[in-house]
């Protein structure tokens, strides 16, 4: 069980007021709130060990390198990779992909096919049309159905021996829905094609066995799991990372440079140019630390239940339709909605009147919408320090806001 009173003073940013009205945080899939212990983290680092990493023989530096190549273990351990080079730090999960979808420039020829599926955030989905455009390869969606859910007979028949690359998400952050990826990579693998996996949106909620999956690319964000923005974590099967070249040159990435032939870093060095958010992968660490020692476990227990509440209220209300899975054990916390005649945008604004923070819009998933011939929807996302006094809030604003547009 959560204590989520205690949790919640972990929390500054829950205290504020919008508009006059305590802050009621529904747009996690966005981003999420970041703890004190996380903020600490990163005022520790610039008040007493600010230093660039990896080249200073000073003492600041290497209390910096320690940190830094600390969180890197981490996520090591928290994802269960096997080799620590395996981790490649990112700015986030829009960078990792754009890395991996750079480095098959050369690993892919026209022919070939490249399958996405259609419940996509748009990172998943414009790096791999520019990959084609360099390529002559094809980019092919795997459907859905009409609860948002990936068609999986079409997708066994989509797959061939020109099939190189599966990009799918973990979970859609337009629908919650959580897809079926052990068998995707398992199918995929079936047909020699590479799958990566987009675990923006599961890695709030899910601990991933990276190495159970036996998927070839993974890619992630800190700030979707309290931790800061502008950092995030590609893991990548070594074999793969060799195969691929880097994707910045600078400094960092290098073994040797003349201006006759530059030789490359090992990994992970090859793909980390430049200097790095250093006190962004600290603090990627510390969430890290922060979500285990509640334990994923309790935290998809309660996001369920919140889930399971809040489904229950808002359906009750005329005119509301949920968009995702009907299944609440195939979808994660998040509540897609429209009211019928009432535009998405116009009770987002309402509700923030009321302190309530949604998403509205298509939330970088046009194609979602497209599917469901809608502009966009309401995107209520909860997250283990949400609370159903929330959920009252959100209803009751909800009910309020379709009363004033109707
Ligand atoms: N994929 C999914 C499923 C996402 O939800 C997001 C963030 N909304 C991204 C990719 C992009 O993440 P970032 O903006 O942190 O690079």
């Amino acid at each position: 069980m959560l204590d989520v009173q205690k949790i919640r003073t972990d929390f500054p940013i829950l205290n504020r007021k919008i508009n006059g009205k305590p802050l009621v945080y529904l747009d996690n899939a966005a981003t999420s709130q970041t703890p004190q212990q996380v903020i600490d983290v990163i005022v520790d680092y610039y008040s007493n060990y600010n230093a660039n990493i990896h080249r200073g023989v000073h003492t600041l530096s290497q209390e910096a390198t320690d940190l830094y190549e600390g969180a890197r273990l981490k996520i090591q351990e928290h994802f269960n990779i096997k080799h620590s080079h395996e981790v490649i730090m990112t700015a986030g999960t829009t960078h990792g992909i754009n890395l991996v979808a750079s480095g098959f420039s050369n690993l892919i020829e026209k022919g070939d096919e490249i399958l996405v599926s259609a419940l996509e955030h748009h990172s998943n989905i414009v790096p791999w049309q520019m990959l084609c455009e360099r390529t002559g390869a094809t980019l092919r969606v795997i459907p859905m159905d009409d609860n948002g859910q990936l068609i999986m007979a079409d997708f066994g028949a989509m797959l061939s021996e020109r099939t190189k690359l599966v990009f799918v998400n973990h979970i859609s952050n337009a629908l919650g829905t959580i897809n079926p990826i052990e068998t995707i990579i398992k199918k995929a693998h079936e047909v020699n094609a590479a799958v990566l996996i987009d675990g923006a949106q599961s890695c709030p909620h899910i601990k991933p066995d990276l190495q159970a999956l036996d998927v070839d690319f993974y890619v992630t964000s800190a700030h979707k799991i309290c931790g800061p923005t502008g950092v995030g974590m590609l893991y990548g099967k070594q074999d793969w990372l060799n195969k691929l070249p880097p994707y910045q040159g600078g400094g960092e990435m290098i073994a040797e440079v003349t201006f006759e032939k530059t030789t490359y870093a090992d990994l992970p060095h090859k793909f980390e140019a430049g200097t790095p958010n250093i006190s962004g992968g600290i603090a990627f660490g510390a969430a890290l630390d922060y979500m285990n020692a509640i334990g994923f476990e309790a935290i998809a227990e309660y996001e369920h239940e919140l889930l399971e509440y809040a489904t229950d209220k808002l359906s009750q209300i005329e005119g509301l339709k949920i968009y995702g899975p009907k299944d609440l054990n195939e979808k994660t916390s998040v509540i897609s909605f429209n009211i019928q005649g009432i535009h998405p945008y116009d009770i987002g604004t309402i509700l923030d009147k009321m302190g309530i923070a949604v998403r509205t819009g298509h939330h970088c998933a046009q194609p979602v919408m497209d599917f469901f011939k809608i502009p966009g929807t309401v995107r209520a996302s909860f997250a283990f320090y949400n609370t159903k006094a929330e959920v009252d809030a959100l209803v009751e604003g909800v009910k309020k806001a379709k009363m004033m547009l109707s």
